[in-house]
């Protein structure tokens, strides 16, 4: 199915590389669409379309030419690797990739507890320091890792409580050569400052989906358990304002490319923190409306909570939206 949306351009609206001008809110909406229906389709294809930015905005024409093409189509998935990086930026964790330099590339060694939307054939971006004789040297380099290759394994993840059918797996990278046509950025930290609105922007399509999903669910019984519903404190209406403002507001943010300034880059997270605030809300709501059916096992309105906390603790995590914030808004008062 994914392959299907991406053969029709529903994965790369906001690629420059797609035929048409590029347009993030497009994309957004997708994926929006998408996880109204299944939050973790959703959430591959935001796989899909942040996989395809890293390898558009590398600059590096072994990746931008024909393996683009293949991945804007759909021939092939790829996936991001990229939480423990973006946490470790944070603050929040150690990078966990060690790069050797080693002739035109480098040698790759450690482990990623979880990267989605990968298969054997398939790839995905990750990020790891440059060490040279064991030492550290200030720099990290991105590359586009192969699903198998020698010095790379697929690990299974153990059983998730939702979210499974993400073809999500560890991966162990064991003296894995990685050469100069994978390298996506030699200054990962620079290229991570130059995509993370788009990245970010992108995310919250799923956030939106689930939240619009959740509304759909509250008005699927409102004419059989509205006159009871009416007692509870979350209405689809409201909801429904609420969901409007937000998408609103990221759209306005995806469609006006201002410089990428800190005030910016603040309303870019904060919208990101709010999808995950009103996805928990409005799931959790749909679950009150629905009642028992809801409460079955096979119920949507069951598996889109667990898709709401998938929201909420994905990478960048509402903890850690609120503490970028937070060190952004004093970076801006000083
Ligand atoms: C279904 C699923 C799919 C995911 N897909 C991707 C993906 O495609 N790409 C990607 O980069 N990340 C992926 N992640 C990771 C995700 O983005 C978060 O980084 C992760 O959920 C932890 O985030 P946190 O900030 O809440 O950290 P916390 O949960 O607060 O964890 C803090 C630290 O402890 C580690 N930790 C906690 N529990 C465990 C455990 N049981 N086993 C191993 N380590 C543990 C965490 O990795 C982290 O380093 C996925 C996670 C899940 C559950």
């Amino acid at each position: 199915m994914l392959q299907q949306l991406a053969s029709v351009g529903s994965l790369s609206a906001h690629l420059r590389s797609h035929g048409q001008p590029s347009d993030l809110a497009l994309s957004i909406q997708l994926i929006a669409e998408i996880s109204r229906v299944c939050g973790a389709s959703g959430f591959m294809a935001w796989c899909q379309a942040a996989c395809g930015l890293y390898l558009e905005e590398s600059g590096n024409p072994a990746l931008s030419g024909e393996r683009l093409h293949r991945h804007i189509t759909g021939q092939t998935l790829g996936g991001t690797g990229l939480s423990n990086p973006i946490k470790s930026y944070a603050g929040i964790e150690k990078l966990l990739l060690k790069a050797t330099p080693e002739g035109d590339g480098y040698r790759l060694n450690g482990s990623l507890p979880w990267v989605s939307h990968l298969q054997p054939d398939g790839y995905c971006g990750v990020i790891a320091q440059v060490v040279a004789g064991g030492v550290a040297t200030g720099r990290d380099v991105m590359v586009l890792l192969p699903g198998t290759a020698p010095g790379l394994e697929l690990l299974p993840c153990p059983a998730f409580s939702g979210m499974e059918g993400t073809s999500t797996f560890a991966i162990r990278l064991n003296n894995f050569k990685a050469g100069s046509a994978d390298v996506i950025a030699e200054d990962a930290k620079a290229f991570i400052k130059r995509i993370r609105a788009g990245f970010v922007l992108l995310q919250c399509g799923m956030g939106l989906g689930v939240i619009q999903g959740a509304i759909d669910s509250i008005r699927a019984v409102e004419s059989s358990l509205g006159s009871v519903n009416r007692f509870l404190d979350d209405q689809a209406d409201d909801l429904q304002v609420e969901h409007d403002a937000l998408k609103a507001e990221i759209l306005e943010l995806a469609r006006n490319p201002l410089p990428p300034d800190l005030r910016r880059l603040i309303a870019v997270l904060a919208g990101r923190a709010r999808c995950s605030e009103l996805a928990l809300k409005a799931a959790q709501a749909a679950l009150l409306h629905q009642g028992a059916r809801g409460y079955l096992a096979s119920s949507p309105v069951q598996r889109r909570i667990r898709e709401s906390h998938f929201v909420a603790i994905v990478t960048p995590a509402l903890k850690h939206l609120r503490l970028e914030i937070d060190r952004l808004s004093r970076d801006l008062t000083d």
